[in-house]
């Protein structure tokens, strides 16, 4: 299954400027070494990846390594969760033993998923843990290559049954009798007792409350979370922007991220860093990009989510705010040679940009690569397709995204651009007297999501921030989500 034959002659370029070990062979997984050169032609937006971030990157390997499946530091684990059910002696834990963090995916888009997988990641990284993905339905495992070197990230099908938990792992609430949340409201005065856990369930969902947000103080990351064995995450969101605020990640966070320059491409870095497209989807990839994208002088992606509930798929205003936005950005009129890629659901947007926003652009070549009419969940061929577009948008040298969609995140993230974001239309407002927004979009502050359940209590001062978007000079409200807030 692994090979750690070193490919001969990758260059600093494949290598991500050292983001990557070059451990892997280079036909295991095609996309690890062959993403930057679709990024090549692009001056760079972003600076490179910290020497910081990169020890650490190649340590963490090694915990991936020495604590995955199948090895005895992770059958020991598993035993304990067995035989202690929910408590346990982790306070006789010694430093050899393995923590975990499992990140369960559930019936989310596929931008949420990467969103919430990512997050794990850097909290795993932070905290010395490995990372376990429970997938939903198989989805990781067919999206992407093993993210490490001689291990595995994928907790193991049998173990998911075997949880010491009542619920099956995609059941896990809130109200989950081992949530964070649950286990502080019972211990309000004294969480003592809580220190011997053997697994603890983090709710970082859209849906988390006070409590379960308490995640984000230091009580929790120093006290009761940082020696149970295994948490399990469950999260919707890209939480990272939450990590920067808790006091005693700063320093760390500080260290892999340096200075103002680093702040604004941590998605960038962390998505190249471990997310791959299998071979079979790299190859639908490079060969749409060949066939359609590559001859562009100038490529433009226009991220196009409309929101069923909200606005008929097909809105006029909507195609009216995507040309005006266009033409803002001077993306429009297209200079001779551009090509735009469209993305959404509906393939009516692409069609009436190519007839030329009524006339005027004529000469625009216009590319669609799939129209799937609605989203369906735990659909693998359109997630495939859905990662696929992802990857081509961020290739293209300007992009626009539509507000509050983590689809538009994560090409914007992994490309490390700043896209124009085209604000939502309000959904209470009916079609017929809705307007354009005004102005139609706005250039991201930076590349990086935008977290939309940040928890606004300062734990520290034991009330609520004055205002969020003002605590750190690199955490900003977001544009597109005015509760969310991002690092910029
Ligand atoms: P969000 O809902 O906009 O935040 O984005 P998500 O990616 O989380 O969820 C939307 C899901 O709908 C995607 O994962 C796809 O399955 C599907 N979808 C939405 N827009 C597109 C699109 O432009 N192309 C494709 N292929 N799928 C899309």
């Amino acid at each position: 299954l692994f090979t750690t034959r070193a490919p001969a002659n990758l260059t600093d370029d494949q290598l991500l400027d050292g983001l990557l070990t070059n451990e892997f062979s280079s036909q295991s997984c095609r996309s690890r070494y062959e993403f930057a050169d679709y990024h090549k032609k692009k001056k760079p937006t972003h600076s490179k990846p910290s020497p910081y971030l990169i020890s650490k990157l190649r340590q963490h390997e090694a915990i991936q390594k020495r604590c995955g499946p199948g090895t005895a530091p992770y059958s020991k684990a598993l035993r304990r969760l067995h035989s202690s059910s929910s408590s346990g002696d982790a306070a006789a834990d010694s430093g050899e033993e393995c923590r975990y963090v499992v990140s369960i995916s559930y019936r989310r888009g596929l931008g949420n998923r990467i969103l919430a997988v990512v997050s794990a990641f850097l909290y795993a990284v932070l905290t010395s843990r490995a990372l376990l993905v429970a997938p939903y339905d198989g989805d990781l495992a067919d999206l992407f290559c093993e993210p490490f070197p001689s291990a595995t990230w994928l907790l193991p099908d049998a173990d998911r049954h075997r949880f010491p938990l009542r619920q099956r792992l995609s059941d896990l609430d809130s109200k989950s009798k081992d949530s964070l949340g649950t286990i502080l409201r019972k211990n309000d005065n004294n969480n003592n007792n809580a220190t011997s856990l053997t697994y603890v369930y983090l709710h970082l969902d859209g849906g988390a409350d006070f409590h379960d947000k308490l995640f984000y103080c230091d009580d929790q990351q120093l006290g009761l979370l940082r020696h149970v064995p295994w948490l399990l995450m469950k999260t919707d969101s890209y939480i990272i922007p939450g990590l920067f605020l808790v006091p005693s990640f700063q320093h760390e966070l500080d260290r892999l991220f340096p200075g103002d320059v680093d702040k604004d491409a941590v998605f960038h870095h962390l998505s190249r860093y471990l997310l791959h497209p299998t071979n079979p989807i790299w190859h639908a990839i490079t060969t749409y990009h060949r066939a359609n994208l590559a001859a562009a002088a100038r490529l433009v992606g226009m991220q196009i989510r409309v929101y069923h509930k909200e606005t008929p798929p097909v809105s006029r205003v909507v195609l009216d705010q995507i040309l005006a936005c266009a033409r803002l950005a001077h993306i429009f009129p297209p200079p001779p040679n551009t090509s735009v890629l469209v993305t959404s659901l509906n393939p009516w947007y692409a069609e009436r940009i190519s007839a030329g926003g009524e006339g005027e652009y004529s000469s625009l070549a216009v590319h669609q690569p799939s129209h799937e009419g609605e989203q369906r969940m735990g659909d693998a061929e359109q997630d495939r397709r859905a990662l696929a577009e992802m990857h081509l948008l961020s290739t293209c040298d300007a992009l626009m995204d539509t507000g509050f969609s983590t689809f538009g995140y994560v090409a914007a993230g992994m490309a490390g651009a700043r896209a124009w974001v085209m604000p939502r239309r309000p959904w209470w407002e009916k079609e017929a007297a809705a307007e354009v927004p005004d102005p139609p979009c706005a250039v991201a502050a930076s590349p990086e999501p935008c977290f939309h359940s940040p928890s606004y209590y300062d734990c520290a001062a034991r009330r609520d921030y004055g205002d969020i978007g003002k605590v750190l000079p690199y955490v900003r409200r977001c544009e597109d989500v005015s509760w969310g807030i991002k690092l910029v």
